[in-house]
């Protein structure tokens, strides 16, 4: 089994609307693209922010000018015209739990993907309230970043820990703590296993600046030698994205011995052998 869990149906520019890409058509594009690629297994999972409902969360400037979409309405669009897993990308946002867990205990999701995007007000992944050239130092942003990482997976709240070290994403452009990095791991890699999670291997990473997996393969190693289950997915925007750099993805996950993928249904977690 090859799953793709993170999905998005659109890219994430303001003008693509529910309208246009929440369709049967659409989703039957990401289900011929995955077919061709051999992924049986396929989820959504679109962004809290672009619904309403995020601002019950949290009122950061950049959520109120996408919030626009009804989360009910796309529920019932994945459930009722299309054959795909319901999921939900899901911000972490500290102190913002119990409203969180409001909105998702209010649906019922196959998985809910857990990110971190933002510490506090500083966007991790897009140049517009980067956090970079706040002046903070590397060290603080990625001890930070892990640390709030580690404390999502302790929530509870999330099936899936996303692109687990994100805030590499803009490579060699953004300063670089100096050192074995895997310090900033340790304490993630103990919360997803207290907590019981499992953690993404998204190759959406090949396709930013940083031109790597989330997460790097000493992070990875970790990971497989603590025993954390592995989702797999490509967080692909767009049908050609689906399954990108899949055959790279599974020859990693073989050459450390990984021989099973985690497979959700109704917030359940299964592992189903790789292939
Ligand atoms: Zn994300
Ligand atoms: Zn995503």
């Amino acid at each position: 089994m090859l799953t793709d869990y993170h999905l998005h149906l659109r890219t994430d520019e303001r003008e693509n609307t529910a309208e246009r890409f929440f369709t049967s058509a659409n989703a039957e594009r990401y289900r011929e693209a995955a077919e061709e690629r051999g992924i049986a297994e396929l989820g959504v999972a679109e962004h809290i922010y672009r619904f309403t409902a995020a601002l019950e969360i949290w009122q950061h400037p950049f959520w109120q000018r996408y919030a626009v979409d009804d989360l009910d309405d796309y529920c019932g669009f994945v459930r009722e015209e299309t054959d795909l897993k319901l999921g939900l990308e899901m911000d972490y946002v500290p102190g913002r739990e119990d409203r969180i867990a409001n909105v998702l205990e209010a649906r019922e999701w196959d998985y809910v993907v857990g990110s971190v995007h933002f510490l506090r007000d500083h966007s991790l992944d897009t140049e517009e309230y980067g956090i970079w050239g706040t002046g903070e130092s590397p060290e603080r942003v990625w001890r930070r970043y892990f640390e709030t990482v580690a404390e999502s997976a302790r929530s509870g709240l999330y099936d899936i820990i996303a692109h687990p070290d994100l805030v590499k994403v803009w490579g060699r452009s953004t300063p670089q703590p100096d050192g074995d990095p895997r310090r900033y791991f340790e304490p993630a890699v103990e919360a997803f296993l207290d907590a019981g999670v499992a953690v993404e291997l998204s190759t959406a990473g090949w396709r930013k600046p940083v031109a790597e997996q989330y997460p790097s393969v000493p992070f990875l190693e970790m990971l497989v030698d603590a025993g954390c289950p592995l989702a797999l997915s490509s967080d692909a925007h767009t049908p050609e994205q689906v399954g990108f750099e899949y055959e790279r993805a599974v020859e990693l996950l073989e050459s450390l011995g990984v021989r099973e993928l985690a497979v959700f249904e109704a917030r359940d977690r299964r592992l189903e052998p790789i292939g």
